[in-house]
Protein backbone atom coordinates (compact mmCIF):
# COMPACT_ATOMS: atom_id res chain seq x y z
CA UNK A 1 0.00 0.00 0.00
CA UNK A 2 1.41 3.44 -0.83
CA UNK A 3 0.63 5.99 2.09
CA UNK A 4 -1.60 8.97 1.22
CA UNK A 5 1.22 11.42 1.26
CA UNK A 6 -0.27 14.27 3.45
CA UNK A 7 -0.58 11.81 5.73
CA UNK A 8 3.29 10.71 5.56
CA UNK A 9 4.70 10.49 9.15
CA UNK A 10 8.62 10.97 9.43
CA UNK A 11 9.13 7.40 7.75
CA UNK A 12 10.90 5.40 10.69
CA UNK A 13 12.51 1.62 10.46
CA UNK A 14 10.85 -0.81 12.12
CA UNK A 15 11.44 -4.88 12.69
CA UNK A 16 9.54 -7.03 13.95
CA UNK A 17 10.86 -10.51 15.80
CA UNK A 18 8.22 -12.96 15.47
CA UNK A 19 8.01 -16.25 17.36
CA UNK A 20 5.18 -18.86 18.30
CA UNK A 21 2.01 -20.21 16.53
CA UNK A 22 0.10 -19.07 13.62
CA UNK A 23 -1.58 -16.38 15.71
CA UNK A 24 1.62 -14.66 16.21
CA UNK A 25 2.45 -14.57 12.39
CA UNK A 26 -0.80 -13.56 11.70
CA UNK A 27 -0.77 -10.72 13.99
CA UNK A 28 2.85 -9.36 12.76
CA UNK A 29 1.75 -9.60 9.53
CA UNK A 30 -1.52 -7.35 10.46
CA UNK A 31 1.35 -5.12 12.29
CA UNK A 32 3.62 -4.57 9.64
CA UNK A 33 0.74 -3.25 7.32
CA UNK A 34 -0.28 -0.84 9.76
CA UNK A 35 3.37 0.28 9.92
CA UNK A 36 3.89 0.08 6.35
CA UNK A 37 0.52 2.56 5.86
CA UNK A 38 2.12 4.75 8.29
CA UNK A 39 4.79 5.03 5.46
CA UNK A 40 7.37 3.28 8.17
CA UNK A 41 10.30 0.81 6.41
CA UNK A 42 10.90 -2.27 7.60
CA UNK A 43 14.84 -2.86 8.43
CA UNK A 44 16.54 -6.48 8.64
CA UNK A 45 17.69 -6.23 11.84
CA UNK A 46 15.93 -5.70 15.43
CA UNK A 47 19.21 -3.41 16.49
CA UNK A 48 19.29 -1.44 13.60
CA UNK A 49 15.55 -0.33 13.94
CA UNK A 50 13.30 2.53 15.11
CA UNK A 51 10.62 0.68 16.16
CA UNK A 52 11.67 -2.41 16.94
CA UNK A 53 8.55 -5.23 17.92
CA UNK A 54 9.19 -8.54 19.84
CA UNK A 55 5.79 -10.91 19.43
CA UNK A 56 6.49 -13.34 21.90
CA UNK A 57 5.40 -17.34 22.81
CA UNK A 58 5.15 -18.70 25.96
CA UNK A 59 3.49 -21.71 25.62
CA UNK A 60 6.44 -23.78 27.06
CA UNK A 61 9.68 -22.04 28.33
CA UNK A 62 11.89 -22.64 25.90
CA UNK A 63 10.55 -20.17 23.28
CA UNK A 64 9.80 -17.93 26.45
CA UNK A 65 13.86 -18.03 27.04
CA UNK A 66 14.54 -16.71 23.62
CA UNK A 67 12.33 -13.59 23.83
CA UNK A 68 13.65 -12.67 27.54
CA UNK A 69 17.31 -13.26 25.44
CA UNK A 70 16.56 -11.00 23.00
CA UNK A 71 14.82 -8.80 24.65
CA UNK A 72 17.93 -8.38 27.50
CA UNK A 73 20.12 -7.80 24.13
CA UNK A 74 17.57 -5.17 22.71
CA UNK A 75 17.77 -3.09 26.38
CA UNK A 76 21.97 -2.64 25.97
CA UNK A 77 21.29 -1.51 22.24
CA UNK A 78 18.71 1.02 23.52
CA UNK A 79 21.27 2.20 26.01
CA UNK A 80 23.30 3.15 23.39
CA UNK A 81 20.28 4.52 21.36
CA UNK A 82 17.74 5.77 23.68
CA UNK A 83 15.33 7.23 21.10
CA UNK A 84 14.64 3.28 20.08
CA UNK A 85 10.52 2.69 20.74
CA UNK A 86 11.38 -1.30 22.27
CA UNK A 87 8.07 -2.55 21.88
CA UNK A 88 7.11 -6.65 24.07
CA UNK A 89 3.64 -7.91 22.82
CA UNK A 90 2.28 -11.62 22.39
CA UNK A 91 1.65 -13.83 25.19
CA UNK A 92 4.26 -13.09 27.38
CA UNK A 93 2.07 -9.77 27.91
CA UNK A 94 -0.89 -10.66 29.86
CA UNK A 95 -3.46 -8.68 32.00
CA UNK A 96 -1.89 -9.49 35.23
CA UNK A 97 1.85 -9.88 33.64
CA UNK A 98 2.60 -6.05 32.45
CA UNK A 99 3.25 -4.49 35.81
CA UNK A 100 5.66 -7.28 36.70
CA UNK A 101 7.34 -6.83 33.16
CA UNK A 102 7.73 -2.91 33.29
CA UNK A 103 9.85 -3.55 36.53
CA UNK A 104 11.46 -6.17 35.00
CA UNK A 105 12.45 -4.56 31.54
CA UNK A 106 12.05 -0.89 32.00
CA UNK A 107 13.67 -0.09 28.62
CA UNK A 108 10.56 -1.19 27.46
CA UNK A 109 8.30 1.10 25.72
CA UNK A 110 5.37 -0.37 24.69
CA UNK A 111 3.70 -3.37 26.70
CA UNK A 112 0.79 -5.26 23.89
CA UNK A 113 -1.31 -8.44 24.78
CA UNK A 114 -1.78 -10.58 21.91
CA UNK A 115 -3.91 -9.19 19.11
CA UNK A 116 -3.74 -5.75 20.23
CA UNK A 117 -1.92 -4.10 17.01
CA UNK A 118 -3.83 -1.00 16.91
CA UNK A 119 -3.22 -0.46 20.71
CA UNK A 120 0.35 -1.14 19.91
CA UNK A 121 0.30 1.53 16.83
CA UNK A 122 -1.63 3.85 19.11
CA UNK A 123 0.68 4.05 22.22
CA UNK A 124 3.89 4.30 19.47
CA UNK A 125 2.49 7.54 17.88
CA UNK A 126 2.31 9.18 21.23
CA UNK A 127 5.85 8.86 21.87
CA UNK A 128 7.99 11.36 22.18
CA UNK A 129 9.06 10.57 18.83
CA UNK A 130 5.80 11.40 16.97
CA UNK A 131 5.14 14.61 19.27
CA UNK A 132 5.44 17.06 16.71
CA UNK A 133 2.47 14.85 14.49
CA UNK A 134 -0.52 16.63 14.50
CA UNK A 135 -3.77 14.75 14.94
CA UNK A 136 -4.95 15.07 11.70
CA UNK A 137 -2.02 13.94 10.36
CA UNK A 138 -2.34 10.75 12.52
CA UNK A 139 -6.20 10.65 11.86
CA UNK A 140 -5.44 10.54 8.12
CA UNK A 141 -2.73 7.34 7.71
CA UNK A 142 -5.21 4.60 7.76
CA UNK A 143 -3.30 1.95 9.30
CA UNK A 144 -6.96 -0.09 10.67
CA UNK A 145 -7.02 -1.76 7.56
CA UNK A 146 -6.90 -5.48 6.36
CA UNK A 147 -3.26 -7.23 6.46
CA UNK A 148 -1.62 -6.54 3.44
CA UNK A 149 0.12 -9.27 1.44
CA UNK A 150 3.78 -7.16 0.94
CA UNK A 151 5.44 -10.21 0.36
CA UNK A 152 3.18 -11.60 -2.50
CA UNK A 153 2.26 -14.80 -0.23
CA UNK A 154 -0.43 -17.63 -1.49
CA UNK A 155 -1.50 -18.43 1.69
CA UNK A 156 -2.68 -16.60 4.84
CA UNK A 157 -3.87 -16.62 8.52
CA UNK A 158 -7.11 -15.35 9.39
CA UNK A 159 -7.27 -15.10 13.09
CA UNK A 160 -11.88 -16.40 13.53
CA UNK A 161 -11.88 -16.94 17.58
CA UNK A 162 -9.30 -15.09 19.80
CA UNK A 163 -8.43 -16.07 23.35
CA UNK A 164 -9.08 -19.57 24.85
CA UNK A 165 -11.59 -20.60 27.74
CA UNK A 166 -10.75 -24.00 28.41
CA UNK A 167 -8.75 -24.84 31.23
CA UNK A 168 -6.36 -27.31 30.02
CA UNK A 169 -4.35 -28.01 33.21
CA UNK A 170 -0.59 -27.51 31.34
CA UNK A 171 -1.72 -24.40 29.58
CA UNK A 172 -1.05 -20.66 30.23
CA UNK A 173 -2.42 -19.60 26.84
CA UNK A 174 -6.17 -18.82 28.24
CA UNK A 175 -4.18 -16.82 31.18
CA UNK A 176 -2.63 -14.57 28.69
CA UNK A 177 -4.92 -14.00 25.37
CA UNK A 178 -8.16 -14.02 27.72
CA UNK A 179 -11.69 -15.77 27.46
CA UNK A 180 -12.67 -17.03 23.97
CA UNK A 181 -14.48 -14.57 21.99
CA UNK A 182 -15.67 -14.96 17.96
CA UNK A 183 -14.66 -12.32 15.61
CA UNK A 184 -17.74 -11.32 13.83
CA UNK A 185 -18.33 -12.83 10.19
CA UNK A 186 -18.14 -9.45 8.15
CA UNK A 187 -14.90 -8.47 9.72
CA UNK A 188 -14.22 -11.87 8.62
CA UNK A 189 -15.34 -12.41 5.19
CA UNK A 190 -14.05 -8.50 4.45
CA UNK A 191 -10.90 -9.70 5.51
CA UNK A 192 -10.68 -12.80 3.23
CA UNK A 193 -12.39 -10.89 0.18
CA UNK A 194 -9.36 -8.47 1.31
CA UNK A 195 -6.49 -10.87 0.63
CA UNK A 196 -8.10 -12.57 -2.37
CA UNK A 197 -8.29 -9.31 -4.13
CA UNK A 198 -4.65 -9.36 -3.52
CA UNK A 199 -3.42 -12.44 -4.51
CA UNK A 200 -4.04 -15.03 -1.48
CA UNK A 201 -5.56 -18.35 -2.77
CA UNK A 202 -5.70 -20.31 0.75
CA UNK A 203 -7.18 -18.56 3.76
CA UNK A 204 -6.29 -20.91 7.17
CA UNK A 205 -9.19 -19.61 9.45
CA UNK A 206 -7.27 -19.60 12.94
CA UNK A 207 -8.55 -19.71 16.77
CA UNK A 208 -7.17 -22.06 19.76
CA UNK A 209 -10.21 -23.91 19.79
CA UNK A 210 -11.32 -22.85 16.41
CA UNK A 211 -14.35 -24.95 15.88
CA UNK A 212 -15.78 -23.51 18.90
CA UNK A 213 -16.44 -20.36 16.47
CA UNK A 214 -19.93 -18.78 16.33
CA UNK A 215 -20.84 -20.27 20.12
CA UNK A 216 -21.26 -16.40 21.25
CA UNK A 217 -23.00 -15.46 17.83
CA UNK A 218 -26.40 -15.78 16.75
CA UNK A 219 -28.50 -19.10 16.39
CA UNK A 220 -26.50 -20.71 13.22
CA UNK A 221 -23.32 -18.84 13.14
CA UNK A 222 -20.81 -21.95 13.18
CA UNK A 223 -17.61 -22.67 12.05
CA UNK A 224 -19.35 -24.73 9.06
CA UNK A 225 -21.51 -21.96 8.45
CA UNK A 226 -18.14 -19.61 8.32
CA UNK A 227 -16.54 -22.36 6.08
CA UNK A 228 -19.15 -22.11 3.11
CA UNK A 229 -19.48 -18.17 3.19
CA UNK A 230 -15.51 -18.57 2.92
CA UNK A 231 -16.22 -20.87 0.19
CA UNK A 232 -18.29 -18.54 -1.79
CA UNK A 233 -14.89 -16.09 -1.98
CA UNK A 234 -13.65 -15.49 -5.44
CA UNK A 235 -9.97 -16.48 -5.42
CA UNK A 236 -9.66 -18.46 -2.64
CA UNK A 237 -9.02 -22.00 -3.93
CA UNK A 238 -8.84 -23.69 -0.47
CA UNK A 239 -9.76 -22.82 2.78
CA UNK A 240 -8.21 -24.44 6.22
CA UNK A 241 -8.67 -24.02 10.10
CA UNK A 242 -6.96 -25.14 12.98
CA UNK A 243 -6.84 -25.70 15.85
CA UNK A 244 -10.35 -28.09 16.64
CA UNK A 245 -10.51 -29.65 19.83
CA UNK A 246 -12.09 -32.93 19.69
CA UNK A 247 -15.28 -31.72 21.96
CA UNK A 248 -16.60 -29.13 19.09
CA UNK A 249 -15.92 -31.67 16.04
CA UNK A 250 -19.22 -32.54 15.84
CA UNK A 251 -21.71 -34.08 12.71
CA UNK A 252 -22.25 -30.84 10.82
CA UNK A 253 -18.42 -29.47 10.53
CA UNK A 254 -17.29 -32.93 9.34
CA UNK A 255 -19.79 -33.08 6.67
CA UNK A 256 -19.31 -29.54 5.56
CA UNK A 257 -15.21 -30.16 5.10
CA UNK A 258 -16.58 -33.63 3.17
CA UNK A 259 -18.85 -31.41 0.63
CA UNK A 260 -17.30 -28.34 0.66
CA UNK A 261 -14.59 -28.66 -2.53
CA UNK A 262 -12.40 -25.86 -1.30
CA UNK A 263 -12.45 -27.09 1.81
CA UNK A 264 -9.20 -29.40 2.65
CA UNK A 265 -9.60 -32.76 3.78
CA UNK A 266 -6.80 -32.13 6.52
CA UNK A 267 -8.13 -31.69 10.41
CA UNK A 268 -5.54 -30.63 13.28
CA UNK A 269 -7.05 -31.98 15.89
CA UNK A 270 -4.49 -33.06 19.20
CA UNK A 271 -5.16 -35.76 21.00
CA UNK A 272 -2.54 -34.49 23.40
CA UNK A 273 -1.96 -37.52 25.53
CA UNK A 274 -3.37 -41.44 24.82
CA UNK A 275 -4.12 -42.48 28.86
CA UNK A 276 -7.21 -42.16 29.82
CA UNK A 277 -5.62 -41.26 33.13
CA UNK A 278 -3.66 -38.42 32.04
CA UNK A 279 -6.19 -37.10 29.79
CA UNK A 280 -8.14 -36.62 32.83
CA UNK A 281 -5.18 -34.80 34.35
CA UNK A 282 -5.54 -32.35 31.85
CA UNK A 283 -8.95 -31.80 31.58
CA UNK A 284 -9.06 -32.45 28.26
CA UNK A 285 -12.68 -33.51 28.35
CA UNK A 286 -12.60 -36.79 26.32
CA UNK A 287 -11.19 -39.94 26.46
CA UNK A 288 -8.88 -42.42 24.41
CA UNK A 289 -12.44 -44.01 23.06
CA UNK A 290 -13.97 -41.05 22.24
CA UNK A 291 -10.88 -39.44 20.38
CA UNK A 292 -10.97 -42.40 18.28
CA UNK A 293 -14.76 -42.11 17.51
CA UNK A 294 -13.81 -38.97 16.25
CA UNK A 295 -11.14 -40.04 13.95
CA UNK A 296 -13.32 -42.95 12.49
CA UNK A 297 -16.09 -40.41 11.94
CA UNK A 298 -14.04 -38.06 10.14
CA UNK A 299 -12.47 -41.04 8.13
CA UNK A 300 -16.52 -42.28 7.55
CA UNK A 301 -17.18 -38.99 5.78
CA UNK A 302 -13.54 -38.66 4.06
CA UNK A 303 -11.69 -41.96 3.69
CA UNK A 304 -8.58 -40.08 2.72
CA UNK A 305 -8.18 -37.34 5.74
CA UNK A 306 -5.45 -36.06 6.15
CA UNK A 307 -5.13 -35.56 10.41
CA UNK A 308 -2.34 -33.75 12.40
CA UNK A 309 -2.32 -33.72 15.91
CA UNK A 310 -0.30 -32.47 19.35
CA UNK A 311 1.52 -34.73 22.05
CA UNK A 312 2.62 -33.34 25.06
CA UNK A 313 5.29 -36.31 26.05
CA UNK A 314 6.45 -36.56 30.23
CA UNK A 315 3.32 -34.75 31.50
CA UNK A 316 3.44 -34.97 35.38
CA UNK A 317 2.94 -38.77 36.65
CA UNK A 318 3.06 -40.16 32.98
CA UNK A 319 4.92 -43.44 33.32
CA UNK A 320 5.67 -45.95 30.76
CA UNK A 321 2.96 -47.63 30.40
CA UNK A 322 0.79 -44.07 29.70
CA UNK A 323 3.38 -43.17 27.65
CA UNK A 324 2.36 -46.69 25.92
CA UNK A 325 -1.07 -45.70 25.83
CA UNK A 326 -0.02 -42.41 23.13
CA UNK A 327 2.64 -44.46 21.03
CA UNK A 328 0.05 -47.57 20.37
CA UNK A 329 -2.84 -44.63 19.46
CA UNK A 330 -0.88 -42.93 17.36
CA UNK A 331 0.34 -46.35 15.52
CA UNK A 332 -3.56 -47.10 15.36
CA UNK A 333 -4.91 -44.26 14.41
CA UNK A 334 -2.04 -43.44 12.05
CA UNK A 335 -2.25 -39.77 12.46
CA UNK A 336 -0.31 -37.74 9.67
CA UNK A 337 1.43 -35.38 11.21
CA UNK A 338 2.42 -35.10 14.96
CA UNK A 339 3.69 -31.69 17.02
CA UNK A 340 5.69 -33.61 19.54
CA UNK A 341 6.18 -30.64 22.64
CA UNK A 342 8.21 -31.95 25.85
CA UNK A 343 5.88 -31.09 29.02
CA UNK A 344 6.83 -27.81 30.43
CA UNK A 345 5.57 -26.29 33.68
CA UNK A 346 3.96 -22.70 33.45
CA UNK A 347 3.45 -20.18 35.86
CA UNK A 348 -0.41 -20.32 37.13
CA UNK A 349 -1.53 -23.36 35.46
CA UNK A 350 -3.04 -26.52 37.24
CA UNK A 351 -0.39 -29.13 37.03
CA UNK A 352 2.59 -26.19 37.59
CA UNK A 353 1.21 -27.37 41.18
CA UNK A 354 1.94 -31.22 40.72
CA UNK A 355 5.83 -32.10 40.61
CA UNK A 356 7.48 -32.12 37.21
CA UNK A 357 8.40 -35.46 37.75
CA UNK A 358 9.45 -37.07 34.54
CA UNK A 359 13.31 -36.40 34.17
CA UNK A 360 14.41 -34.66 31.56
CA UNK A 361 16.11 -37.97 29.78
CA UNK A 362 12.84 -39.78 30.16
CA UNK A 363 10.99 -36.82 28.33
CA UNK A 364 13.83 -36.32 25.44
CA UNK A 365 13.60 -40.23 25.26
CA UNK A 366 9.90 -40.32 24.69
CA UNK A 367 9.79 -38.14 22.28
CA UNK A 368 12.49 -39.55 20.35
CA UNK A 369 10.63 -42.89 20.29
CA UNK A 370 7.26 -41.01 19.43
CA UNK A 371 9.26 -39.46 16.46
CA UNK A 372 10.81 -42.24 15.44
CA UNK A 373 7.25 -43.84 15.03
CA UNK A 374 5.82 -41.07 13.03
CA UNK A 375 8.49 -40.80 10.87
CA UNK A 376 7.99 -44.58 10.12
CA UNK A 377 4.30 -43.79 9.41
CA UNK A 378 5.27 -40.93 7.57
CA UNK A 379 7.46 -42.87 5.64
CA UNK A 380 4.72 -45.69 4.85
CA UNK A 381 2.21 -43.22 3.88
CA UNK A 382 3.87 -40.93 1.21
CA UNK A 383 5.27 -44.19 -0.12
CA UNK A 384 1.57 -44.95 -1.29
CA UNK A 385 1.61 -42.00 -2.87
CA UNK A 386 4.43 -43.10 -5.78
CA UNK A 387 3.32 -42.83 -9.03
CA UNK A 388 0.10 -40.46 -8.25
CA UNK A 389 -0.93 -37.61 -9.14
CA UNK A 390 -1.52 -34.61 -6.73
CA UNK A 391 -3.21 -31.47 -7.15
CA UNK A 392 -0.71 -28.76 -5.57
CA UNK A 393 -0.88 -25.20 -4.86
CA UNK A 394 2.26 -23.50 -5.47
CA UNK A 395 3.68 -21.30 -2.41
CA UNK A 396 7.14 -20.60 -3.47
CA UNK A 397 9.78 -21.14 -6.02
CA UNK A 398 13.14 -21.88 -4.40
CA UNK A 399 15.77 -20.14 -6.31
CA UNK A 400 18.91 -22.03 -4.60
CA UNK A 401 17.32 -25.80 -5.48
CA UNK A 402 15.57 -24.36 -8.82
CA UNK A 403 12.61 -25.65 -8.22
CA UNK A 404 8.71 -25.36 -7.02
CA UNK A 405 7.69 -25.79 -3.26
CA UNK A 406 3.22 -25.85 -2.66
CA UNK A 407 1.28 -28.60 -0.76
CA UNK A 408 -1.40 -31.26 -1.87
CA UNK A 409 -4.94 -30.44 -0.29
CA UNK A 410 -3.65 -33.16 2.57
CA UNK A 411 -0.95 -30.69 3.18
CA UNK A 412 2.05 -32.73 1.92
CA UNK A 413 4.92 -30.95 1.16
CA UNK A 414 6.07 -31.13 -2.87
CA UNK A 415 8.56 -30.05 -5.14
CA UNK A 416 8.64 -29.82 -8.47
CA UNK A 417 10.71 -28.11 -11.44
CA UNK A 418 9.10 -26.28 -14.48
CA UNK A 419 9.51 -23.62 -16.28
CA UNK A 420 6.47 -21.71 -16.09
CA UNK A 421 5.47 -19.57 -13.47
CA UNK A 422 3.31 -22.03 -11.04
CA UNK A 423 3.12 -19.48 -8.28
CA UNK A 424 -0.17 -19.45 -6.63
CA UNK A 425 -1.15 -21.82 -9.20
CA UNK A 426 -3.15 -25.31 -8.71
CA UNK A 427 -0.56 -27.93 -10.46
CA UNK A 428 -1.15 -31.74 -11.15
CA UNK A 429 2.24 -33.50 -10.25
CA UNK A 430 2.77 -36.68 -10.81
CA UNK A 431 5.00 -37.94 -7.82
CA UNK A 432 8.26 -40.33 -8.59
CA UNK A 433 10.12 -40.04 -5.26
CA UNK A 434 8.54 -39.87 -1.53
CA UNK A 435 10.19 -39.18 1.89
CA UNK A 436 8.81 -38.86 5.39
CA UNK A 437 7.79 -35.59 4.98
CA UNK A 438 7.43 -34.33 1.46
CA UNK A 439 7.44 -35.74 -2.28
CA UNK A 440 9.10 -34.66 -5.47
CA UNK A 441 7.17 -34.95 -8.43
CA UNK A 442 7.02 -33.39 -12.04
CA UNK A 443 4.37 -32.02 -13.90
CA UNK A 444 1.78 -34.37 -15.01
N1 LIG B 1 -5.46 -24.64 21.54
C1 LIG B 1 -4.80 -25.76 20.98
C2 LIG B 1 -3.28 -25.57 20.93
C3 LIG B 1 -2.63 -24.94 22.09
S1 LIG B 1 -0.89 -24.60 22.11
C4 LIG B 1 -5.24 -26.99 21.77
O1 LIG B 1 -5.93 -26.87 22.73
O2 LIG B 1 -4.89 -28.10 21.41
C5 LIG B 1 -0.12 -25.71 21.05
C6 LIG B 1 0.40 -26.95 21.70
O3 LIG B 1 1.41 -26.68 22.64
C7 LIG B 1 -0.64 -27.72 22.48
O4 LIG B 1 -1.49 -28.44 21.67
C8 LIG B 1 0.23 -28.61 23.36
O5 LIG B 1 0.56 -29.81 22.72
C9 LIG B 1 1.49 -27.76 23.55
N2 LIG B 1 1.56 -27.25 24.91
C10 LIG B 1 0.71 -26.40 25.53
N3 LIG B 1 1.09 -26.18 26.81
C11 LIG B 1 2.21 -26.93 27.00
C12 LIG B 1 3.07 -27.14 28.12
N4 LIG B 1 2.87 -26.56 29.28
N5 LIG B 1 4.13 -27.97 27.95
C13 LIG B 1 4.36 -28.56 26.76
N6 LIG B 1 3.57 -28.42 25.69
C14 LIG B 1 2.51 -27.60 25.80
Amino acid sequence: MIPNPESRIPPKTYHIWTIGCQMNEADSRHLASQFEALGFVETPRAIDADIAVLNTCVVRQQPEDKAVRKLTDLGGVKNKRPGMIIALMGCMVGKREAEELAERFPFVDVFTAPSQTDVLVETILQHDAYKHLSKAQVELADYRLPAVNREKAVTAFVPVTLGCSHVCSYCVIPHRRGPDRSRLPDEVLDEVRALAAQGIKEVNLLGQIVDRYGFDLEEGINLAWLLKEVAKVDGILRIRFLTSHPAYMDEELIQTVAETDKVCPYIEIPFQAGSDRILESMRRGYTQQEYRDIISNIRKHMPDASITTDVIVGYPTETEEDFMETMKLAEELRIDMFHIAKYSPRPRTLSAKMKDDVTPDEKEDRRIRLDELITKINAEKSAELLGETVEVLVEEFQEKKNRWRGRTPHNKLVFFESDADCLGQLVNVKINWTGPFSLIGSVA
